[in-house]
């Protein structure tokens, strides 16, 4: 694909003089080119090119920060390794667009509709029936194969978009594998030979990769990257895992149907930054319609049989046998290891992530990192976008002060049924503002979609609202149901705004909707007070009053003292 690009390529020497003739990018290998018209001259492989900016790492957050540096100007180009593979065919490059669009949402999102409609249709929670449709038996019947084909095109599409992109943006790509020399000088190693680079400023957003699973037969499991190339259905499925990964998978291969076994060390999974509430919901949905379920289980090992199938063995001496497929999903690792960043002096905590501070920058002048390689603490694609864009802001449009903001980050996990959230947990905030000054509201109902369903097979939608101070300002929102990821990016909005629940319940509800019982928590605008009786818990559009007439005319005298001495 990049060489098929490379072939029509139009690009100069300078961001300021480009013209282009077409809207492919520049890829460079280990040749440099200079073109002028539609002459493309080879200069010497050995001569290294200087960049304003160099970022390593063709993802989510390398991709936003060089469009948005070079849409400022700025000479940039970006070094991708490319979906690269090991000698056991194993993928150690997520490729152009980074994991999101190769091995990360986008193919997971388009998997997880599948199954979402087969839910749908047959299974305990199935409502095509309840509605009146004849289903017949074949209805769950799932062409892996065919949905494969589907999802690799749209992804090369999108891979071609993001190339399409930079080359209207001016970058330069590299494919390689980026190292550092020093700070100020890059080496892209690829096939075709070494290549060196010169930086005023480089970028990492070198990403993650899938940890592995340290015991005996793991060389038989793969990870959620290879979860991707299964060229067809596996039977039977072991995962591996109690983090959010793990639960979409084996939330995606159940829904498809296959027979999946989640295997997790504690009592549930999602232990860490999830309210409790709403992660008793998870489980109960997990227990009753989900995969099955191997609490407290820590594998031991992994025996391959000559018929194919695998063994997996706990460490409390339980065998499941007759996988066909074992997916490891026990966390990600920064893959900041091949970057050489001691020859830059680049500091990184214990597990590899690079040390940044608010404004992303490292400990060494002039180098920079977004993302899921640093510690800010958020392994998403939006978060390393909006990094990115913010940075290429502030080092080449003088805003000083442009940089994200981490708290109010909402995000969703694609499990079964789906779940939203924003800002903190109930444990979170009662660390942060002690138990005295957080009340919370908890609603537990079963969403309309499923009328028609026996209770059995209901599926349980939880909401959340955390309030703090005697404002009850929201400082967490969280739900799980489903339409959970649709729901949340407009709540998001307030909550980032400082709503309170006064405003909440300000808000007239949209009936008949799921999303109506956020703003009809509690006494839909009634409060009670601590003898007990309730009173009317007023709108801010009474309670915010107008500015006296006395006040509007002292502001204008300001702004007219202002006015004068300009
Ligand atoms: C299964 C899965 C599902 C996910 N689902 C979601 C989701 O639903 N929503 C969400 O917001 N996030 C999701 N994420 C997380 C999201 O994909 C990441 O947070 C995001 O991609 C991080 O962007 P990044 O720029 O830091 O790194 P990446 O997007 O990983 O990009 C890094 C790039 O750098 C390249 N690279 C690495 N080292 C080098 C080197 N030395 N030289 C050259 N190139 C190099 C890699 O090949 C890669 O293309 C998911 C992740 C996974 C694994």
């Amino acid at each position: 694909m990049l060489r098929l690009v490379t072939k029509q390529i139009l690009s100069q020497t300078s961001k300021r003089t480009f013209q282009f003739q077409n809207k492919a990018p520049s890829l460079c290998f280990n040749q440099q080119r200079i073109i002028s018209s539609r002459r493309t001259i080879f200069t010497n492989p050995n001569m290294s090119e200087e960049y304003d900016l160099v970022v390593i790492g063709g993802g989510s957050g390398g991709s936003a920060m060089a469009r948005r540096s070079a849409e400022y100007g700025a000479k940039v180009c970006v070094i991708e390794q490319g979906a690269t593979r090991d000698a056991n065919g194993m993928r150690t490059g997520a490729g152009v667009g980074g994991t999101c669009v190769n091995v990360g949402c986008v193919p997971k999102k388009l998997m997880f509709m599948a199954a979402q409609q087969r839910e749908s249709m047959v299974g305990p929670v199935s409502v095509a029936k309840g509605y009146g449709f004849d289903v017949p038996e074949s209805a769950g019947k799932f062409d892996w194969e065919g949905v494969k084909a589907k999802r690799d095109a749209y992804v090369t599409m999108l891979n071609g978009m993001y190339l399409k992109n930079w080359g209207k943006a001016g970058i330069e790509t590299h494919t390689g594998i980026a190292s550092f020399e020093d700070a100020n000088t890059v080496k892209v190693t690829s096939p075709e030979g070494v290549k060196t680079l010169k930086a005023k400023k480089v970028l990492i957003a070198c990403g993650g990769k899938p940890s592995t699973l340290p015991i005996p037969g793991a060389e038989h499991t793969i990870s959620s990257d290879g979860f991707f190339d299964l060229e067809h259905q596996p039977k039977k499925c072991a995962v591996i895992g109690a983090g959010y990964i793990a639960v979409e998978m084996a939330g995606i291969l159940h829904g498809v149907g296959t027979e999946t076994h989640l295997y997790f060390r504690g009592e549930t999974v999602m232990r860490r930054g999830f309210d409790p509430f709403i992660v008793k919901s998870l489980m109960h949905s997990l227990e009753h319609h989900g995969p099955h379920l191997h609490k407290n289980s820590t594998p031991e090992k992994i025996e391959k049989h000559e018929d194919g199938t695998m063994t997996l063995t706990t460490a409390d001496g339980k065998s499941e046998s007759g996988f066909d497929c074992i997916l490891v999903a026990t966390g990600r690792t920064p893959v900041t290891d091949l970057l050489n960043l001691e020859k830059a002096g680049v500091k990184t905590d214990k597990g590899g992530r690079i040390e940044v501070d608010a404004y992303e920058n490292t400990n060494v002048e002039n180098v920079f990192a977004i993302g899921d390689a640093t510690t800010t603490g958020y392994e998403l694609t939006p978060v390393a976008i909006a990094a990115g864009r913010r940075l290429g802001d502030r080092l080449y449009n003088n805003e000083p002060r442009a940089r994200i903001d981490y708290k109010t980050i909402a995000t969703v996990v694609f499990s079964h049924p789906v779940i939203g959230m924003i800002g903190l947990s109930e444990p979170q905030a009662i660390e942060e503002f002690g138990a005295e000054n957080i009340v919370v509201k908890e609603a537990k109902f079963s969403s309309m979609i499923y009328a028609f369903n026996d209770a059995d097979n209901k599926v349980e939608t939880c909401f959340k609202v955390v309030l703090q101070g005697k404002d009850e300002v929201v400082v967490g929102l969280h739900c799980i149901g489903p339409l959970s990821d649709e729901l949340m990016q407009g709540f998001a909005i307030a909550v980032r705004m400082g709503a309170t629940r006064a405003d909440f319940e300000a808000s007239v509800a949209i009936h008949p909707t799921i999303g109506e019982e956020f703003v009809t928590f509690g006494g839909w605008g009634q409060k009670k007070t601590a003898e007990g009786t309730k009173i009317p818990l007023l709108p801010p559009y009474i309670t915010k009053t107008e500015p006296s007439k006395a006040e509007i005319e002292a502001q204008i005298a300001v702004l007219q003292l202002k006015l004068s001495k300009m």
